[in-house]
């Protein structure tokens, strides 16, 4: 008789249907919803560049749970007949021995209620879902950026599209006519800030993958679009077709950041046109953010385009 037993166990599902998984490289934890994505069992961590099959992915509370039950059904299967043999086999040695005053064997058993405990868990809560644009795979992970575990294409792309959409929909919301001028004022403000902080957040991801891409020094150097055109070699100037309109913005940013929105010395130098406008402050209107919107998403794609395509090199 073979010792091999086969169980095998479901992996329950949270109550959106993910289910919870933990690199074996880097040990951090991620969720994915089965039946999404590719049709592949292969997994990628998000975080680290582990690859691997998707079990070599289980958590230690699944493991734990897997083999609670395991244990159960492999007692049941084996350890009780086992027992209930020896159980049968002292009964009967019992009723042998019942006459015999020299020799007798009496059998007590406890209950038969034996049992091992169900090692239960529940999947932890994480801070961002995802749909991956590429696969449409469903997973969620700790913080903002990582890869998708089917296709394992950086998802920083996609956040910083979700951040742009989120900057137009409260464009759309200022754009109404009872909106007070002052809050216009500080929310176009916000918006053009927003989208730069975006853009800034998607350039240290692209950073982090690539550090040979993109140079660490200046310092923000996803901030200041003149430099970032420069060390990319006029990769966006020849590209994007509203360039001067972009680097006009980013520097009305600074300006707001740093000088309370007034015209100064330095943004003069950079856009000489604005010379007669030093010291006045320099006013947003919609009509701006609304096309900074659109030109920054460009810019996103353009970036994104230098990302990948000098990945082949
Ligand atoms: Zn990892
Ligand atoms: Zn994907």
């Amino acid at each position: 008789m073979s010792d091999n037993i086969k169980i095998s166990i479901d992996i329950p599902l949270d109550e959106n249907g993910m289910i919870g998984r933990e690199c074996l490289e880097c040990e951090k934890y991620f969720k994915l919803k089965p039946g999404t994505g590719l049709p592949t069992s292969h997994c990628h961590c998000p975080y680290c560049e582990y690859e691997g099959e998707a079990d070599t992915f289980w958590t230690p509370a699944q493991l734990e749970y897997a083999k609670s039950i395991a244990l159960n059904e492999a007692f049941n299967q084996i350890i009780k007949p086992s027992f209930d043999k020896l159980n049968r086999s002292f009964k009967e040695l019992e009723r042998r021995t019942r006459n015999n005053s020299f020799f007798k064997i009496t059998v007590k058993t406890s209950g038969q209620s034996f049992s091992i405990p169900i090692k239960y868990y529940s999947e932890e809560e994480l801070e961002t879902s995802l749909t991956c644009d590429n696969c449409g795979l469903e997973f969620s992970i700790f913080g903002v950026f990582a890869q998708c575990p089917d296709c394992n294409e950086l998802n920083a792309f996609l956040i910083f599209e979700k951040s742009i959409d989120a900057t137009n929909k409260q464009l759309d919301i200022l754009t109404k006519p009872d909106m007070p001028k002052e809050i216009k004022e500080n929310s176009l403000m916000f918006i053009l800030s927003s989208c730069v902080s975006a853009f800034d957040g998607l350039g240290k991801e692209l950073r982090k993958r690539k550090p040979d891409l993109y140079p660490d020094k200046p310092n923000n150097l996803f901030q200041n679009l003149y430099s970032l055109n420069l060390k990319l070699n006029n990769f966006i100037e020849t590209k994007h077709p509203d360039f001067d309109f972009l680097i006009k913005l980013f520097q009305v940013r600074h300006l707001y950041e740093h000088n309370m929105g007034v015209i100064d010395d330095d943004f003069i130098k950079k856009l000489p046109i604005f010379s007669k406008d030093l010291g006045k402050k320099y006013i947003l209107t919609e009509k701006e953010m609304e096309k900074f919107i659109s030109s920054i998403r460009t810019l996103g794609e353009i970036m994104k385009d230098h990302f990948l395509t000098s990945e082949k090199k």
